[in-house]
């Protein structure tokens, strides 16, 4: 659902992706608002504005809505499909013509020279470090950096890293329960970080991860029940859903020497990673693999596949849901074609087991401890 956001004389009709009607959660919240009135209070207008990590779009349409920065030109860097689908949507819906003024990057992108960052406080503190150590190439000692985020999802770490990389920080106010961290980088470098090279001995793999990827640098204790189960039959085509570093699709170029393996991920460093992590270990398989940046299966062609594995996430962004889980259930059974099998890891706790009957007609408990199922569901 649409919502309006007004900001002095600005009036933007927003919504989050996908377009959900009986939705009501809003695509931005009071960060966005502090950083938005932030850049509108400036005296000195900048040319060059970096924007990392807009959720649905918000900061950028603000932006380029606004009268004061009609002559400057927006570089705009996010690590998810689903936030660049939301703005080329909010864009639209509100008739802003970004073609001249709006250059789009991806979070393994070198980030440019800015005057003006405005950022949003990551969720994981390994990819704000990626970021701030990034953003040592882009700012000067006269640009502002400004970082919006809520209170409560602001640990004490986040200044360290701040002063570690950028220099000191200073705070705003709190206002409906955000506020902003202001970097005055001291010109610092530091050694690059990320990706980071680990290992799985038992599997013998050599991983070689960025920094926003799920489970960073450990073994989720999920995804290994799930490589303990896997279907023990021939595939041609099978689809890694909601990829991360790939792990599940690795192990499936080793047990099934005929198939096609599909990473996909609304990550762009969860598919770098995996396609780092394949060429590492089975660099003769990658001819075999793809990997999409895409909202679970919305661009993978029906009836093409006949095994989907899956370790579904619980939350958007910042907001626990099992909608994601919903949406990626749908496009597997679409695109499974008949007698293929979707395996599922989950919490037990989550009860994914309704939405798989009323997708498929039914399930099958193939495994379970004390902290997970292993579920499948066939296509009929
Ligand atoms: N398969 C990996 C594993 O087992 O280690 C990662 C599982 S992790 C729980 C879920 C993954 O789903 C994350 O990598 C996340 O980026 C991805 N994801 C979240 N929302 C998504 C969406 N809408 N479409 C595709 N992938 C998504």
């Amino acid at each position: 659902m649409s919502q309006d956001l007004q900001i002095n004389s600005l009036s933007l009709s927003l919504s989050r992706y996908p377009k959900d009607a009986a939705s009501d959660l809003r695509a931005w919240n009071a960060a966005d608002e502090l950083l938005i009135e932030f850049a509108a209070e400036l005296s000195t207008i900048p040319q060059h504005i970096l924007i990392i990590n807009d959720e649905f779009g918000a900061l950028a349409c603000a932006l380029l809505a606004h009268p004061n920065f009609t002559n400057s030109h927006i570089s705009w860097l996010s690590d998810s499909f689903i936030a660049q689908q939301a703005l080329a949507q909010n864009l639209q819906v509100n008739a802003l013509d970004a073609s001249q003024r709006l250059t789009l990057l991806s979070s393994t992108d070198t980030m440019p020279k800015a005057e003006l960052v405005l950022m949003r406080l990551p969720k994981s503190l390994n990819y704000l470090e990626h970021q701030l150590i990034g953003l040592q190439q882009s700012l000067s000692n006269d640009s502002q950096l400004a970082c919006g985020a809520m209170v409560k999802g602001l640990p004490k770490s986040v200044f360290g890293l701040f002063e570690k990389h950028i220099g000191s920080v200073t705070t705003s106010l709190a206002k409906k329960k955000a506020r902003l961290l202001f970097g005055h980088y001291a010109g610092g470098k530091s050694a690059a970080l990320y990706p980071k090279a680990w290992n799985i001995a038992e599997y013998k793999w050599q991983l070689n991860d960025h920094a926003n990827v799920f489970c960073f640098g450990k073994f989720d204790i999920g995804t290994r029940f799930l490589l303990e189960h896997f279907p023990q039959d021939e595939f041609e085509s099978v689809i890694d859903l909601g990829c991360g570093n790939g792990l599940l699709g690795l192990h499936a170029l080793s047990l099934y020497p005929n198939a096609r393996v599909s990473f996909c991920d609304e990550s762009a460093m969860a598919l770098a990673s995996a396609k780092n992590n394949v060429a590492l270990n089975h660099p003769e398989h990658l001819t075999r693999c793809s990997f999409n940046h895409d909202n679970a299966l919305q661009h993978q062609a029906d009836e093409s596949a006949d095994l989907v594995l899956c370790n579904p996430p619980f939350h958007q962004q910042n907001t626990i849901s099992s909608h994601i889980a919903q949406q990626m259930f749908k496009d597997a059974k679409r695109c499974l074609r008949a007698g293929g099998k979707l395996i599922v890891v989950a919490n037990r706790h989550l009860g994914y087991h309704p939405l798989l009957k009323s997708y498929f007609g039914g399930y099958k408990l193939l495994a379970s401890n004390n902290k997970f199922v292993i579920l499948s569901s066939t296509k009929r």
